[in-house]
Formats: C-alpha cells, structure tokens, sequence
C-alpha cells in the first residue's frame, strides 16, 4: 500500500474548474487511490465534499461525508459518474462555501431532496435519496463535474465581487 496523499487545492479563478469533465469508464487501483486521497484531502482540508477538478483532474468523481455532529462516525462516500436521476419541487436554501473559493459564503437555493446515481468503488450501480446538507453537497459537487461553482448562481455584481477577492489571494499566496 503506498501512502495516502493530499493533493493542493485549486483557487477560483481557474480554467480547470470551468471545464465538463469525462466519464470514467473503469474505476482502476489508481482511480480507487485517487478517490482515497480526494477523502483525505477533503478531510485535511477540512471541508464536507470535494471534485477532482478541483484538485486539477478532470474526470467525474466527487467525493463527501457531511456528518457533522461531534462523535458521530465518518461517512465517506465516493461517487463515480454521478447524476441526478430525480429532484423535489421543495427547495431549501443553505448558506453555502466552498474549498476552492476559501473563506467566502453565500445563500444557494436548491432542490431540498434529490435522488444521485452512481458508480462506487467497486464498480457497482448505487443510487439513493439524499436530503438536508447532503442533498445540498452531492448537487454543488455534481455542478463541479460541468465547470459550475455555487457563486454562478449569485447575481453578477456578487459574483464579481468575490472573484476580485479572490485574485487578490492567490497574489499574496504566490507573493509569500
Ligand atoms: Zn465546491
């Protein structure tokens, strides 16, 4: 067994989460490995999901665990190819970040359940019905797979205000 990695985190403004990634055909040793590090560099991070063209690849994968109560056992799940298959009318509205646009927070509407389908590690068809923060998470990293971040559903004047902000960071990230 080599030993787990965590991967640096790709900052908005980025052509590579701009991109619609590709499917993956066969989830491989390697592609099992790299959802293994997405985990750990998602909980390093530490954040509730991540997409791996956030960390620069760009191929369908996301993965998250938004257990969140203290003492509650981790859930880590990794998704291959997912999709929506069903969404309720019911909206929710969740005050929602995201690890490539540190330290920023808005108020997304989304659908409040959804239904995801997805390949697992072990290649096998999974499908289930998420809610609360997970119906949110599964629907923002999905968005991730197809170049779209949750502050493309903020009005413009927003959405360029935060990308300013986050200009300037990665200026005095590569600055120090
Ligand atoms: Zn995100």
């Amino acid at each position: 067994m080599t030993a787990m990695a965590i991967y640096p985190i790709l900052i908005h403004p980025d052509p590579r989460l701009k991109k619609v990634c590709e499917p993956v055909d066969d989830i491989t040793p390697e592609l099992r490995k790299l959802a293994d590090d997405m985990l750990e560099t998602m909980y390093d991070a530490p954040g509730v999901g991540l997409a791996a063209p956030q960390i620069g690849i760009l191929k369908r994968l996301i993965v998250l665990d938004c257990v969140k109560e203290e003492g509650e056992a981790p859930k880590p799940v990794a998704m291959f190819n997912p999709e929506i298959t069903w969404e309720s009318d019911e909206i929710s509205t969740y005050e929602e970040g995201c690890l490539s646009i540190p330290e920023q927070y808005a108020d997304v509407d989304r659908p409040a359940i959804v239904k995801a389908r997805w390949l697992d590690v072990d290649g096998k068809v999974q499908e289930e019905q998420f809610d609360g923060l997970w119906a949110t998470c599964v629907q923002h990293e999905i968005d991730h797979l197809n170049g779209k971040l949750f502050i493309d559903y903020l009005g413009s004047m927003k959405r360029q205000m935060i990308t300013r902000k986050m200009q300037k960071l990665k200026r005095e990230r590569t600055r120090t």
